[in-house]
């Protein structure tokens, strides 16, 4: 007899995938409608120049349309290595973005019981990668009211089981940068520790120090997504000693083969054009200076705040009176037709907060935090 189809609602998917749900970001922005003002975005309003289009018709019409290596173009990687002072052909490995280059290490690194520690509140993809490969995700602390991050809140979670320790400076949510004596006393905590450094680009009163000089047993990780509002090519780069590298580069073989020769291509004519590169990135932080202000001012006037300006990225972690930030955020979307992102999509230690994204136009930014006072108003909050 010949073998019937299964009946699809009985295949399960595996069991790794259990409680394992699609974020409470994407959950706010399945809300957005037409009329909404979305401060939940976690990109730029940032779109590519005349130059930055001229170098894109460039990479296509002149570039490679093959597989690269499998760590990437090696032209490019001398790249990456000139400005980091590392070498090109063992330390260097081109991702398809900073989320492949995180999962990839995180195949690589983590197994069945390992330890994972990481930020709260933080980048909701950390402890959902510790768990797909079969780890425990374990929380540190990062504390109101000014959100430092306190080197004993890191160390004090290390056990035996500790496998990585996941830190990212600038943080999103929460626009705060770690200090260099708090870096390297993490840098020198044993454990291999994963740096996601993708805002780095986007500061606003000095760049933020990196934790890549200060140990053997960092790997960092970054990308063009924020700083060249690229983050539908999905180009990422991971730096990390030879030793480190290898288990990651043979990960990344598995889920990518490569990143895309296109994007990689861009990214060598990007890092050619000194000059505009140079410019480009002041416009981007002079752009991202004034939507802050916009930011900061209207959450004073408008809710009555003043969450500590973000050293760096485009988010201002903002108090909003509740206790449930979830339900309010959900509501808030539903009626007043703004999408901000509950705190506690990061984390427990987020809760009692929302992340307001100012990767929006000034007007777009004033008028959504304005509608947000005016509905807490008329809430009687
Ligand atoms: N890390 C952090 C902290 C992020 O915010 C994001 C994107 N929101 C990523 C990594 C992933 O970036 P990419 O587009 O390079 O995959």
């Amino acid at each position: 007899m010949a073998a019937q189809p299964r009946n699809l609602a009985t295949v399960r998917a595996a069991p790794r995938f259990d409680g394992i749900e699609i974020s409470l970001i994407r959950q706010i922005n399945a809300l957005a409608t037409s009329e909404s003002i979305n401060l939940g975005i976690g990109e730029p309003n940032i779109e590519p120049d005349e130059t930055l289009r001229q170098l894109a018709v460039r990479a296509a019409s002149t570039g490679s349309w093959h597989y690269s290596a499998n760590a990437g173009a090696l032209s490019l990687r001398k790249k990456i290595g000139e400005r980091f002072n590392r070498d090109p052909k063992t330390e260097i490995c081109i991702t398809a973005g900073t989320q492949e280059a995180l999962y990839a290490i995180f195949q690589a690194y983590v197994g069945d019981g390992d330890e994972v520690l990481v930020p709260n509140p933080g980048f909701v993809s950390y402890p959902t990668l510790a768990k797909l490969a079969g780890g425990f995700p374990i929380l540190y602390n990062i504390e109101p009211p000014d959100w430092k991050l306190d080197a004993k809140s890191v160390l004090s979670k290390i056990t035996r089981r500790t496998k990585l320790i996941v830190i990212n400076s600038p943080s999103n949510p929460l626009g705060a940068v770690i200090d260099r004596e708090t870096l390297q006393a993490i840098a020198n905590a044993g454990p291999l520790v994963v740096s996601d450094e993708i805002y780095r680009e986007i500061w606003y009163e000095s760049p933020p120090p990196s934790i890549l000089e200060m140990s053997k047993n960092v790997i960092v990780v970054d990308g063009m997504s924020k700083s060249h509002s690229m983050t539908g090519l999905r180009l990422g780069w991971i730096i990390a000693s030879e030793e480190v590298m290898k288990p990651v580069i043979t990960a990344h073989q598995y889920i990518a083969t490569c990143a895309s020769v296109f994007s990689q291509q861009l990214t060598e004519l990007i890092f050619d054009a000194r000059e505009w590169n140079a410019s480009w990135l002041e416009r981007v932080r002079a752009q991202f200076r004034a939507q802050r202000e916009a930011a900061l001012y209207s959450i004073g006037h408008e809710l009555g705040a003043k969450p500590p300006p973000p050293a760096a990225a485009f988010y201002a972690f903002a108090p909003v009176p509740t206790c449930d930030t979830l339900y309010f955020a959900k509501t808030l979307a539903t009626d007043a037709g703004v999408l901000v992102i509950p705190g506690v999509a990061f984390g427990s230690c987020g809760e009692g907060f929302v992340r307001i994204s100012f990767g929006s136009p000034v007007e777009t930014i004033g008028v959504g935090i304005e509608r947000m006072g005016r509905w807490l108003r008329a809430m009687g909050r």
